[in-house]
């Protein structure tokens, strides 16, 4: 088998588990508001659900100035909540949110081995990126493709600035009807960087939005078959604010996809992915 050109991962539930520090960090943020605002947990939950549905994305950054709730509120009552709401979030993930095991020495093996490390993923390209710095994965990729994104509000400005220091070589973005199903953000990256689809190595969690399209592009797909483990109660969270999503995907969904490989653990590449060392019989 050829030498791989580059890999391609999916970020969430691929390279850590997104549901398992989301959720936790979503209900710290829902609990704090609920007290700060005497409102019930749930009918918080409903408002949330609604904005996340009305901008497509569970990662909208002003989501708690758009609640209903906040739209009666003087600005400063809305910016304390808005404190409140980012403190509790941010503390539930820095305690949650790690790289699967394994990650990090694969992503070093195939930095060692020249094979280039793009990361391709749905999220909004700064969130992308403020979390592969956030996750100490500066110098480990070397490009992100990913959602346009909302505008930059001030704070994530001023993160943007201290950290200018990490800026993957390459970037690109689509708008939100070309993300992943849909193949366009794996072509941008095959077509800039000019690779060989047959031997560009393509992982990702989600049969349907990850391994299609790298199907369709005539990758090496390789299915993350462990990003399906999560805890139940963070699975019913992420689902219970993703109704609209979910409604989306049923009305998609399309025949059975079958990935070239099928992986345990992130740290199997290293065994299927080839190298282009220099072998000293043919044949190793
Ligand atoms: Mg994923």
């Amino acid at each position: 088998m050829q030498p791989a050109a580059a890999i391609l991962t999916d970020l969430d539930n691929t390279l850590y588990n997104w549901i398992d520090f989301y959720a936790p960090a979503f209900r710290a943020m829902v609990h704090t508001l609920a007290r700060e605002t005497r409102t019930e947990e749930s009918v918080l939950i409903a408002q949330f659900e609604s904005v996340f549905a009305r901008h497509g994305s569970t990662e909208y950054p002003y989501c708690i100035q758009e609640l209903e709730l906040c739209r009666s509120l003087p600005k400063e009552r809305v910016d304390a909540l808005l404190h409140c709401g980012r403190v509790a979030f941010g503390k539930t993930r820095r305690r949650r949110l790690s790289l699967y095991v394994g990650v990090r020495r694969t992503l070093e093996w195939a930095k060692a081995n020249c094979i280039p490390v793009v990361a391709v993923s749905n999220a909004p390209w700064y969130l992308a990126w403020r979390r592969i710095w956030r996750l100490g994965l500066k110098g480990l990729i070397s490009g992100i493709a990913a959602a346009e994104g909302f505008e930059l509000d001030e704070s994530v400005g001023r993160f943007l600035v201290k950290r200018r220091a990490f800026q993957p070589a390459v970037r690109w973005t689509v708008g939100r009807s070309d993300l992943k199903p849909n193949p366009t953000l794996y072509t941008l990256v095959l077509e800039s960087l000019s690779l060989n689809p047959g031997r560009t190595w393509i992982v990702g969690d989600d049969l349907d939005k990850d391994i299609r399209p790298a199907v369709a592009v005539g990758a090496i797909s390789v299915w993350a078959a462990y990003g399906r483990s999560c805890d139940a109660r963070n699975l019913e969270t992420v689902m219970s604010i993703t109704h609209w999503q979910r409604r989306k995907q049923d009305v998609r969904g399309g025949e059975s996809v079958v990935p070239s490989y099928t992986i345990g653990s992130f740290d199997e590449l290293i065994d299927l992915v080839p190298t282009s060392q220099l072998q000293l019989w043919e044949g190793d």
